[in-house]
């Protein structure tokens, strides 16, 4: 028996799936370190993300290093090569037992049987990550047990803020019953933006896009200037986690059955 979704919840994997305060953010630093320059403190990293277009962190990495002066900059395969061996500490695409990076270092967000509430609320549900595939993977299969989750990772598709990727999992994922409402939670300005493109590009198909507060700048609240921010972008409603989201209200107010925003 094939159950038709009600409505679709895609989701951004860093600062949402798991915490990486101590991983990519960490690995930014440290690269940037290597290469010269100052280590930018997580405030200075929030403050480039909030620019909305350095999803990529090997990109937000060598940014860092042209404002901070260093001459000359790196080439980019440098950078990337720096910054996986802090992240992986290992081969990317080998044995993920083997990693001795900071990768190691990423507390989760979600409880393994969250998916499972979605699914129950007729969610369809999914995955849009900058993250490398390898490291998507990893967090997914490995740390929360799912089993072919729907992805689309680094290379998959352009980087967000382009929602290219986002439209090509919902439709993957919906089939013929589409259209259905989408809503795509992030951490990010970029994921932000990423809903408000989507919009122009598939005019026909209600979107929403909820932000939540990444683990480091938790504690100011949903009402904070972090959640400003997002509000700014273009969020339609901003949480403190994913705790907050209950499944069941926010299908039906994606679906229009009740009023948004869903009561969290
Ligand atoms: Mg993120």
């Amino acid at each position: 028996m094939t159950i038709v979704p009600r409505a679709l919840l895609l989701f951004d994997i860093d600062g949402v799936i798991r915490d990486v305060g101590g991983s990519y953010r960490r690995a930014i630093a440290a690269t940037v370190q290597q290469f010269g320059g100052p280590a930018p403190s997580l405030a200075a990293i929030d403050s480039l993300k909030a620019e909305g277009c350095w999803n990529n962190d090997w990109e937000a990495s060598r940014e860092l290093l042209r404002r901070s002066g260093v001459v000359p900059l790196p080439p980019f395969a440098a950078v990337v090569e720096v910054f996986n061996g802090f992240y992986f500490g290992g081969d990317p695409d080998g044995d993920p037992g083997q990693w001795q990076g900071f990768i190691r270092e990423e507390p989760l967000l979600v409880e393994p049987g969250f998916f499972a509430g979605i699914s129950a609320a007729g969610l369809a549900w999914g995955f849009v990550s900058g993250a490398e595939p390898p490291s998507a993977r990893f967090v997914l299969e490995d740390r929360l047990g799912l089993t072919a989750p729907p992805l689309i990772a680094m290379g998959d598709a352009p980087d967000k803020p382009d929602p290219t990727g986002l439209l090509a999992l919902a439709a993957r994922l919906e089939g013929t019953a589409g259209p259905l409402p989408l809503a795509y939670v992030g951490d990010t300005v970029a994921d932000v933006l990423t809903v408000v493109r989507a919009r122009s590009a598939d005019p026909r198909r209600p979107l929403r896009a909820i932000g939540v507060l990444p683990p480091h700048r938790g504690a100011e609240g949903p009402a904070g200037p972090y959640g400003d921010q997002l509000r700014a972008a273009g969020a339609d409603l901003v949480l403190a986690s994913l705790a907050a989201l209950e499944p069941f209200t926010l299908a039906a107010a994606l679906r229009g059955d009740v009023p948004w925003p869903p009561a969290a």
